[in-house]
């Protein structure tokens, strides 16, 4: 359609969501977040990373993990820079032993995958794939490391966190990106739950955060001892020892781990993974039963159980999905497009925590009203 039309569409102001930001990653930030980077300003920003005041918020921000996800005394909190696309890297030096078997489902499983492919120190890794919108079924597999993804990013699909019985010594290592403080899981599944904190935490991207049990940490030990090298950036073992100390190998981003802090203290005071999960189903609840009862649109995941609560695909039929999001757009509601590679004409919405379920029911009034008046 044309494009002039569709910028000059206004949605009256009484649908219009309280904030416009429903993007999976960068995703939106809170108001109170940011008046907590204000007050950091003199005292935390531009301070150096080795001196207390940044040592004890990032030991604040792993001490609020330990809680938020329950975490075992033994487990470790893993951080470092670079982000959940670095730890794929790192997973590849310090934690896969030879063989690795991968759970593909979409973009973000894949590029692990073809990461442990290409690593000239690896075996070959097993593949088990199935189609963007569908969730593989876990299979047993002589391997070391087992690596899922809690939920795929790009699909909107979610999978259920659970140990194989076989082999007993394999580690779970599950990508939790976007899954991380939306999605509850136990423990005792997974051996490194990892994530980058610009989705479910309502931060800055380019950290790392893993969260390691005792054989996790096992493994990475003995790997480090082993003579396979492995570049100091990339190190599991030196991001561990000082992770412990409350600081990273290289210098991080204070202001990612302000804004950290201050998403975990709300998450928390709020009634922790509970509340966080009972925010994520109400907002999924508006979205899908809305897609359901609309002609124009339908859940991209049709098995329910497999439907994330935080990353909502809605195919469109007969009305073009860039319309929509271009009309969006032009009021400042962003970031609903649809992962670029998948192709879809659809609609991707993200409903964080951080996302208010009332924001989640009201875009679906704004879409309702383009579709009304484009269609
Ligand atoms: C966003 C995302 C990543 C990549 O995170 P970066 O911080 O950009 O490295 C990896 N996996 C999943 C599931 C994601 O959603």
């Amino acid at each position: 359609m044309n494009s002039t039309i569709l910028a000059n569409l206004r949605i009256p102001a009484e649908l219009l969501p309280s904030d416009g930001r429903f993007g999976s990653g960068p995703s939106k930030i809170r108001t109170e977040q940011i008046d907590a980077l204000v007050s950091a300003s003199t005292h935390l920003l531009g301070t150096s990373h080795r001196q207390s005041p940044v040592k004890n918020l990032v030991g604040s921000v792993r001490d609020q993990l330990r809680e938020l996800f329950g975490l075992p005394d033994n487990w470790q909190v893993l951080i470092g820079n670079g982000g959940a696309s670095l730890f794929w890297d790192a997973a590849t030096f310090g934690l896969i032993n030879e063989r690795s078997q991968h759970y593909v489902f979409g973009e973000f499983s894949s590029k692990f995958a073809q990461a442990v492919r290409l690593a000239p120190h690896l075996g070959e890794p097993l593949i088990v794939e199935s189609p963007p919108g569908t969730v593989p079924a876990m299979k047993f597999a002589q391997v070391d490391t087992y690596c899922l993804t809690h939920n795929e990013t790009s699909t909107g699909a979610v999978m259920n966190l659970l140990r194989p019985a076989q082999p007993e010594d394999a580690l779970v290592v599950v990508d939790a990106t976007s899954a991380a403080g939306s999605i509850a899981w136990s423990p005792n599944e997974v051996d490194v739950y990892y994530f980058s904190p610009q989705k479910g935490f309502a931060s800055e991207g380019g950290t790392f955060i893993a969260l390691c049990s005792p054989r996790a940490i096992e493994r990475i030990e003995s790997i480090a001892k082993s003579k396979r090298w492995c570049p100091a950036s990339l190190d599991l073992s030196i991001a561990l020892e000082n992770s412990k100390a409350n600081q990273t190998y290289n210098t991080p981003s204070i202001s990612t781990f302000v804004l950290l802090n201050e998403q975990l203290k709300w998450m928390l005071n709020n009634g922790g993974m509970q509340w966080c999960v009972e925010r994520t189903t109400a907002s999924a609840k508006y979205l899908y039963d809305w897609a359901e009862q609309r002609k124009f649109a339908s859940p991209f995941v049709s098995e329910r159980q497999f439907r994330s609560p935080v990353v909502g695909t809605i195919d469109l039929v007969g009305i073009d999905a860039n319309d929509v999001n271009s009309v969006l757009r032009a009021n400042k509601i962003v970031d609903t497009d649809s992962y670029r590679k998948l192709g879809r004409n659809q609609l991707r919405i993200s409903m964080f925590p951080a996302v208010e379920p009332t924001d989640v029911q009201k875009l679906t009034a704004c879409i309702d009203f383009i579709v009304g008046a484009i269609s």
